[in-house]
């Protein structure tokens, strides 16, 4: 059977950042996309106060709408957090877990990754992976080994290419300007395919979409995307401004 590329997918995580007054940048974004044909899947993962006004204000555009973080557990005692089914409840249709900011600022460990995961596959949702080395890491030439182990620690085993994507985001890439060459990039991604290859089949080794995330812009963006084995792109500060955003989007040929 012929290995099917997977789309490609662009994922925009606001973080901490947007109130109400943002919701015209929202707006902008299913305005320019309405009507215009796109070559990949679309998400806006704002924060969780405005997910579902924002997917509200998305309905009837090809723009979907994602959680930034869950809890793994699916209701209880556990002031201040939110459940998978609580996003999807407010229409979310993803999730992005491990984030390095949570990893870093909230102690995450791959292993509560990837309970976080099967949470959101318990709920509909599909988990977007964040796994990446830091910058001490990759002096130390560890950048490989640090994502394999990462990866190998936040993924169940059930994983396939509609509830699953990982994001290769170097931490010292994200909001620094800086990016990896095209070459260590493409190392990377080929690393994370060829684990994927021993955990699972050949079709949803090859359909799991990977993206780089990591200071990506509209003028890096067209040589990133081309890279072998980079499905899309998980993109933070270029995805506040829908003139940015869809500058990424509009990379890919409509299909
Ligand atoms: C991110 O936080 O996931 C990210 C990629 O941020 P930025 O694009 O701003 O580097």
């Amino acid at each position: 059977m012929a290995l099917i590329e997977p789309r490609p997918i662009i994922i925009g995580n606001w973080k901490m950042n947007g109130t109400s007054e943002s919701l015209g940048e929202i707006r902008l974004m299913a305005a320019m996309l309405d009507g215009v044909a796109i070559g990949c899947e679309v998400v806006v993962c704002p924060p969780a106060t405005l997910i579902r006004t924002v997917h509200e204000m998305l309905s009837g555009s090809r723009i979907k709408t994602g959680g930034q973080d869950c809890h793994p557990e699916p209701q209880g005692a556990f002031t201040g957090d939110i459940a998978a089914e609580m996003l999807r409840d407010c229409g979310a249709t993803h999730v992005i877990l491990g984030h390095s900011e949570r990893r870093h600022y909230h102690g995450e460990t791959d292993a509560l990754v990837c309970r976080k995961v099967t949470a959101a596959h318990r709920a509909g949702l599909t988990a977007v992976v964040c796994i990446g080395e830091t910058e001490d890491e990759r002096d130390a030439g560890q950048t490989v080994p640090v994502v394999a182990r990462q990866l190998a620690g936040s993924i169940p085993d059930n994983v396939s290419a509609e509830n699953t994507i990982i994001a290769y985001e170097p931490v010292w890439a994200i909001g620094s300007g800086r990016t990896p060459t095209t070459d260590e990039i493409k190392q990377v991604h080929q690393a994370i395919r060829d684990q994927l290859a021993e955990r699972l089949d050949p079709q949803t080794t090859a359909a799991i979409r990977i993206l780089y995330g990591g200071s990506m812009k509209p003028a890096n963006a067209g040589a990133i995307l081309a890279i072998p084995d980079v499905n899309g792109g998980l993109v933070g500060q270029a995805s506040l401004k829908a003139k940015d955003f869809l500058g990424i989007i509009g990379l890919f040929a409509p299909n």
